[in-house]
């Protein structure tokens, strides 16, 4: 399957990815980790994309475009892929297009995670991270099982830079302004399907699985 995910920051893609690339067993593309890893590898890419991403901006297409481009011409995405965080542009999606024409192959469907504003708020400001493994976890509505440690690998979790309140702000705008307009891109080619994030992730992920016929 050749999947998209859409949605706001913080409305779980990052979470239904994870749980759809095990289910159906292909890779989960996540340039919001890419650029993480990057990051703390103190490579070019992660020094340029800091700049962006401490403000809560997108990083610039053509530096975006470039990852994606690498990414999806490894092996293990002929099989099929998810893309999660990309595209947040139309000429990231426009591009898109034009990539996987050359590949000869089309998307199947994209998932569009809808979760309110106001409730956004509420899970960034709670959602702690992983370092180590990625896991990611809400203090109030998905805690780890011991506090302030990761359930797979016993590391200590984080608050994102980009999780701290005034970043969220600006995370939101840049969502409504820049990735929203491809809710419409993608319905207009009849390949949205939207399903409404709930507060437990179990029911976001069943509700997921019913929309894409995923059993
Ligand atoms: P979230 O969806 O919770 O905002 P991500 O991990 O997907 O988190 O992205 C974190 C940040 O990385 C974004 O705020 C943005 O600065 C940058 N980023 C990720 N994907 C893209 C993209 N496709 N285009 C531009 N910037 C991106
Ligand atoms: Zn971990």
């Amino acid at each position: 399957m050749r999947l998209i995910i859409l949605g706001a920051p913080g409305a779980g893609k990052g979470t239904q990815a994870a749980i759809l690339s095990e289910k159906l067993n292909i890779p989960h593309i996540s340039t919001g980790d890419i650029f993480r890893n990057s990051i703390r590898m103190g490579t070019e890419l992660g020094k340029e994309a800091k700049e962006y991403i401490d403000k809560g901006l997108l990083v610039p297409d053509e530096l975006t475009i470039q990852i994606v481009k690498e990414r999806l011409n490894k092996d293990d995405c002929r099989k099929g892929f998810i893309l999660d965080g990309f595209p947040r542009t139309i000429p990231q999606a426009e591009y898109l297009e034009k990539a996987l024409e050359e590949m000869g192959v089309s998307l199947d469907v994209v998932l569009n995670i809808h979760v309110p504003d106001e409730e956004i708020v509420k899970r960034l400001s709670g959602r702690r991270v992983c370092p180590n493994c990625g896991a990611s976890y809400h203090v109030l509505y998905n805690p780890p099982e011991v506090e302030g440690i990761c359930d797979s690998c016993s590391h200590k979790v984080v608050q994102r830079e980009d999780d701290k309140e005034e970043t969220v702000k600006n995370r939101l705008k840049t969502y409504h302004d820049q990735t929203e307009p491809l809710i419409d891109f993608y319905r207009n080619k009849g390949k949205l399907v939207t399903v409404v994030g709930q507060e437990k992730l179990e029911d976001t992920t069943s509700n997921v699985l019913k929309a894409l016929g995923v059993s």
